[in-house]
């Protein structure tokens, strides 16, 4: 039998961690590139999971120490793809390791150094809606726990490195590039949210009380910006009456968006439940098109919602929001589509149920030229017998970058991508 050989894992979120763990399990070696700071992709932004509301973390923390520790995984973490090209069977990459201005091998993630830092700027794994130091990790599990400065926003005070007893903080650190070479690649490169900004009547970005589900998952997460309290932006105030809209950015072709983005039926129901269960009494209203509760478990957790929760379901699409700009309170116009109805009630927040858009850049599909489909979501060579090879001989894929998707389909995914690459790769 041929050498086996080692595989590319495009992406470190629960897709990619899962490919790249039942590859490595089997003896590959495999290369997981990262471009974030840490691996955990958005399910490690997830405060708990539907339809049975496992904590995301409680879930996904092992996962992420696994891989961490596996010996037949080598992360690269804080990294990019700049180049791939074929060599016969093989693919040769370059990564280019960004410099974290800190030395991996030093650092013990003990967090002095950001206790120091005087810089605080919005952190972006809680959505902006919290603070983090110039020099940071991105959540406090992160992997690999390794600090990261921020040169964007450091003033080169020096306090880090000055406290730091590890002397882990090298500030002259240069990009590092590294070559592999690999038998297969498998792409995991997920998913953004859709800008909500761009359904202006929705007032995102302008009235502070309008959030995205995102945003709400970190604020009732407990390691959240507020502790796990919900709070309105505008004035921290406890709130009483909370909307949900659906199909933020999805099956709305004003947007160029026709597809339905799959998870967030299913994700305003689990944060209407979560709402109520930290502030009990609020009262949680979901305007939503049709109610898609496809997989396991996930009617009756409708079904129980309504019934037990008494959460209220509206079939209609919102028209518009409008602030009272004194109690910055939210005017909601809509129609009950089934009773004809015209609403308009007030409430205390908003939460747009946004849809999931494929993160694969333009750049990356310079680096290899990837098939995809009208919205980006990269096409399998065939949707229903071959759902995770692509076009391209030895590249799979798996998880949202592929379609939206939840959870469960995204690791059955990944797991589906690791044999097939497995195959190519055995040599
Ligand atoms: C508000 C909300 C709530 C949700 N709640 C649930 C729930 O309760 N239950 C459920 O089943 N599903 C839920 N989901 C869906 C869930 O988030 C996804 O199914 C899951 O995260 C998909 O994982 P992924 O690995 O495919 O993508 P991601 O989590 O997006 O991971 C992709 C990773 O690839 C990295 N990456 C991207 N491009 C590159 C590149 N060029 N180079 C290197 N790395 C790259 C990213 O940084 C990221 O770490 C929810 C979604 C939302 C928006």
């Amino acid at each position: 039998m041929s050498e086996m050989q080692g595989v590319l894992v495009i992406g470190g979120g629960i897709a990619g961690m899962q490919a790249s763990l039942d590859l490595a399990d089997q003896g590959f070696t495999v290369y997981l590139v990262e471009r974030n700071p840490s691996i955990g992709g958005r399910m490690a932004q997830l405060d708990k999971t539907f339809p049975t509301l496992d904590c995301a973390s409680c879930i996904m923390t092992p996962k992420m120490v696994d891989v961490g520790r596996h010996p037949n995984i080598k992360m690269l973490i804080y990294s990019e793809i700049t180049k791939i090209s074929r060599a016969g069977k093989k693919f040769k990459v370059k990564v280019l390791r960004k410099p974290r201005y800190v030395d991996e091998t030093k650092c013990i993630g003990c967090g002095i150094c950001a206790q120091h830092c005087p810089i605080e700027i919005p952190n972006e794994f809680d959505e902006g809606l919290g603070l983090r130091k110039a020099v940071y990790v991105p959540f406090p599990q992160a992997v690999p726990l390794i600090y990261t400065i921020d040169k964007d926003n450091c003033i080169e005070c020096g306090l880090c490195e000055k406290v730091c007893g590890a002397e882990a903080v090298d500030p002259n650190q240069e990009p590092e590039e590294v070559e592999l070479e690999v038998g297969a690649i498998i792409v995991a490169t997920g998913y953004n949210l859709f800008d909500s900004r761009k359904k202006e009547e929705y007032g995102y970005g302008i009235y502070d009380n309008v959030i995205t589900g995102l945003e709400l998952e970190r604020l009732l997460s407990a390691s959240g910006p507020t502790g796990g309290h919900v709070l309105r932006p505008s004035d921290g105030k406890i709130p009483k009456k909370v909307a949900f809209l659906q199909c933020v950015g999805s099956r709305d072709e004003k947007v160029g968006n026709q597809y339905c983005s799959r998870v967030c039926c299913m994700y305003a129901t689990k944060e209407a439940e979560l709402v109520k269960e930290h502030v009990p009494g609020t009262e949680t209203t979901i305007f939503y098109m049709d109610i898609r509760a496809f997989g396991k478990g996930y009617e009756e957790f409708y079904i129980r919602a309504e019934k037990e929760f008494g959460i209220k379901y509206v079939k209609g699409r919102v028209a518009e929001i409008l602030e009272d700009t004194a109690s910055k309170n939210l005017l909601i116009r809509a129609e009950n589509i089934e009773s004809g109805e015209l609403i308009e009630e007030e409430v205390d927040m908003v939460i747009l149920c946004a849809g999931l858009v494929p993160a694969l850049t333009d750049e990356m599909r310079k680096i290899l030229p990837l098939p995809i489909d009208d919205y980006g979501f990269i096409t399998t060579a065939h949707p229903k017998i071959d759902p995770v090879s692509t076009s391209l001989k030895g590249v799979f894929t798996a998880g949202v970058a592929e379609g939206p998707k939840d959870i469960p389909d995204t690791v059955a995914q990944a797991s589906a991508a690791a044999m097939k690459a497995s195959i190519v790769a055995k040599g």
